[in-house]
């Protein structure tokens, strides 16, 4: 259900009825709108909640949820969430740049990768320290040392990192330093470790699994959001079809979708979502006018020989190609492009 508070309700309003909610045995969200108030009230239905909270004291209304996410939808929150981790601002009109290598594969090469993304306007620093490989026999991550290198990237250059939790015990090493954690399409459903990162205080790059459907993926957010974390962008990375083409299908009426049905930012990784570097400039530009608020994109110093996905890599001229011909697209959009 959402308590809808009136215009001006007070603090010790809106503290009632939270009060009132949590008593009937339901989790509350305060979300603070431009307009109003709302309380989402979440947990199994009851016959009694609308009656026992519609008297409260500055309550508006009291309506129910009908999406099957809740914090995430847009009858909960209808303006759109902007998230801002150090210098990665993603939604409010600006669209957040995060590139960097598939993985760190060495001080000097995250180093000079995070120098020209952060020349061609990138905003965040991206890099896997802990890799998810299809086997087990393919570079694993150069683990809590690629994490220090990210770390010595973001001092020298203020970019934000962005960088892949993918186990629960990890997460307090992982959130000690990056600026957003990324949960990969492998571990979209991988509950115990949504709520993990739902406990810390860091953003979260949250990616489609490969075969989820975007309720999945919106009710995979909610595991994150339940737990009081409100700073996630979900990230349409393509799914598994038919087509063999391309490594995955990029579908792009994800991002216009969302839109309409969650204020979460979206942020689009078409490296990814074609696994070609030639497909990567077009995807990027055609994410920016589907509206997406985010891009992810791979870049490597030399893609020929990166340790992992150097067939989807940008080098650094072709970032810099890629930047030029986005930013074209955000200012049709009025948008800004990163930095
Ligand atoms: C990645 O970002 O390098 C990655 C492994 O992505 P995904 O989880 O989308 O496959
Ligand atoms: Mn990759």
């Amino acid at each position: 259900m959402i308590v809808v508070m009136k215009k001006g309700a007070t603090d010790e309003e809106v503290q009632h009825i939270v009060q009132r909610v949590e008593s009937l045995g339901l989790k509350s969200h305060v979300i603070h709108g431009t307009e109003r108030t709302v309380i989402a009230a979440i947990g199994e239905k009851r016959e009694q909640t609308k009656e026992s909270l519609i008297s409260g004291a500055g309550v508006a209304d009291v309506v129910p949820i009908l999406a099957p996410y809740k914090v995430a939808s847009l009858e909960v929150k209808p303006e759109p969430t902007c998230i801002q981790a150090g210098s990665l601002v993603v939604g409010a009109g600006t669209v957040g740049v995060i590139a960097g290598p598939c993985s760190v594969e060495s001080e000097e090469q995250i180093l000079s990768t995070a120098e020209a993304v952060k020349k061609s306007g990138a905003t965040a620093l991206r890099g896997g320290a802990f890799k998810p490989r299809t086997s087990p026999y393919s570079f694993q991550g150069l683990k809590e040392k690629g994490l220090q290198f990210l770390a010595n990237a973001r001092d020298a250059t203020g970019l934000a990192v962005v960088t892949e939790v993918m186990a629960t015990d990890e997460v307090e090493l992982v959130a000690k330093y990056a600026d957003v954690l990324q949960i990969g399409a492998r571990n979209m459903q991988n509950y115990r470790l949504l709520e993990a990162v739902g406990n810390t205080d860091r953003a979260v790059l949250l990616k489609r699994g490969a075969s989820a459907t975007i309720d999945e993926l919106l009710l995979a957010a909610e595991y994150i959001l339940n737990e009081g974390n409100s700073q996630v962008m979900l990230c349409e990375r393509g799914i598994r079809t038919f087509e063999s083409h391309t490594r995955f299908t990029l579908p792009l009426a994800t991002v216009v979708y969302l839109r309409q049905k969650t204020h979460l930012p979206v942020v689009v990784d078409p490296s990814h979502g074609t696994g070609h570097t030639e497909l990567v400039p077009d995807m990027a530009a055609a994410s920016i006018a589907a509206g997406t608020d985010g891009l992810i994109l791979e870049v490597h110093p030399n893609p020929e020989e990166a340790l992992s996905d150097g067939y989807q890599s940008l080098n650094f001229e072709q970032f810099e190609e890629t930047m030029q011909q986005c930013r074209r697209i955000a200012e049709a959009m009025d948008r800004q492009l990163g930095s």
